[in-house]
């Protein structure tokens, strides 16, 4: 990476899988706001629907996910009742409109729950939601909570995506994370999917964890690479302690610096890149016959919260505790208490608590973020029409320095990120990211 580019890896840019990022909802969308825009949702409008499970059995101490450590499953059960309700209550608002067209199960742990207790959602969500015959059902797994017979029970179930917590394979480092899980372990887990005719196997490796280093991490991708999985993301470590205070476990000086976290990113993907993955925007790898990898020869790839995505539905519905949901513009995020969500489930009551109202500002912006972080190409000038002169002008020095360091070239108002640049495009994003680069939030303004 050239010299010049460091300064743009420094900067703290959101993830962009909602625009805007989360960091910006707050209390001026509630619970009644959000039963009404569910009211507007058209009779076959695609729907996904994404389903939070926030226990564990141990905490990794990198994590930054909404989740409780449990060992009393009595509580699981408590919240899946919770769950139920909240489905029933969403449907009562959507009147039967809407087709949900995908399923994903996320965490915190969704294998935390017992086959027959995911099956319960499931089949509330087809009773009350009305799942299409072709939906797609996904799940997140821990490989060390898998039980025998868990994957033809899962498969059974409709699941065809599972996807593994991998993260690092070299034992000093899941020793530095709290977080052992063998080689073998994974290996079995693969094998069993696809004895269960899974065929699509998707493993979440992260970089920048503490103890890596480039000869472990290159060993641990050659020995992912021979495991064969379908799509991969590989995730950047974001050490937060002072957010997380779990992660204060972990001990700074293990950490590998800016320099060779990058070095870490970069052999990752030549290594995958080699072996004959696709890439997938700037985190996500695929087989080329994956149905990510035709989406983007297809150009139909998006940005949503699970990543980069094909799936088509634009509006989503999220149940459970700290789950966002997203209709005709309006994102809601559930309460993140889990005591505080049943609580309000419990009261028949909606559980959102914060969100934003897109603008149409905002809408300008996220279409041309979506695509700049899919297709690495993106044409600015609606978003121009929507700037105050001065804006226009802090944008165009941003962009203007961008060029001179070799990141993107313009043709017009079309900016292009260049090819060797794609896994900073989420600094680019963040030049024309009005919460980003103003003082004051300013896409409330127009
Ligand atoms: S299993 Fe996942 S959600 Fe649970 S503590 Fe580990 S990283 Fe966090």
């Amino acid at each position: 990476m050239k010299p010049s580019w460091h300064k743009y890896l420094s900067l703290r840019t959101p993830r962009y899988t909602s625009y805007p990022s989360a960091l910006y909802f707050d209390d001026s969308v509630n619970a009644a706001q959000f039963g009404e825009k569910l009211k507007t949702v058209d009779l076959y409008q695609p729907l996904s629907i994404y389903v939070h499970i926030p226990f564990c059995r141990q905490l990794c101490w990198y994590c930054g996910c909404n989740m409780r450590v449990e060992n009393n499953y009595n509580r699981a059960l408590n919240y899946v009742d919770a769950v139920l309700d909240e489905i029933r209550i969403v449907s009562r608002y959507l009147g039967g409109a809407g087709r949900p067209v995908s399923v994903h199960f996320g965490g915190g742990t969704p294998n935390y729950l017992q086959a027959d207790d995911l099956g319960r959602i499931l089949n509330t969500i087809e009773l009350e939601l009305g799942l299409t015959d072709d939906a797609r059902l996904a799940i997140e797994l821990d490989p060390r909570l898998i039980r025998e017979g868990d994957f033809p029970r899962l498969a059974a179930l409709g699941f065809t995506r599972m996807s593994l917590g991998v993260q690092d394979l070299d034992p000093d480092v899941q020793k530095a994370i709290n977080r052992i899980q063998s080689f073998e372990l994974i290996e079995n887990c693969v094998s069993a999917m696809r004895k269960s005719g899974i065929n699509d196997v998707a493993f979440d490796i992260l970089y920048g964890l503490p103890k890596q280093t480039p000869k472990n991490f290159a060993a641990t991708i050659e020995k992912v690479i021979a495991l064969g999985p379908d799509r991969l993301s590989v995730f950047g470590y974001a050490h937060l302690p002072s957010a997380l205070p779990r992660q204060r476990m972990i001990n700074n000086q293990d950490l590998p610096c800016e320099s060779m976290r990058r070095d870490l990113a970069d052999l990752a993907d030549e290594a995958l890149v080699s072996a004959g993955y696709v890439r997938i925007g700037f985190d996500h790898y695929a087989k080329p016959d994956n149905p990510l990898a035709i989406a983007v020869r297809e150009k139909r790839l998006r940005r949503n919260f699970q990543g980069f995505t094909d799936d088509i539905a634009k509006a989503s519905i999220g149940v459970g505790a700290s789950a966002i949901s997203f209709i005709n513009g309006l994102y809601a995020q559930n309460e993140k208490d889990i005591r505080s969500y049943c609580s309000a489930v419990n009261s028949q009551r909606l559980p959102a608590v914060r969100g934003v109202v897109r603008s149409t500002r905002d809408e300008v912006v996220a279409d041309a973020i979506s695509q700049l972080l899919c297709e690495f190409k993106t044409d600015l000038s609606a978003i121009f029409t929507h700037c105050a002169p001065h804006e226009t002008e802090r944008i165009t020095l941003g962009l203007n320095a961008m060029e001179e360091d070799g990141l993107i070239c313009r043709h017009g108002t079309t900016l292009i990120i260049n090819d060797d640049a794609h896994s900073l495009c989420r600094a680019v994003a963040a030049a024309f990211d009005p919460y980003i680069y103003a003082e004051k939030p300013l896409a409330r303004a127009v």
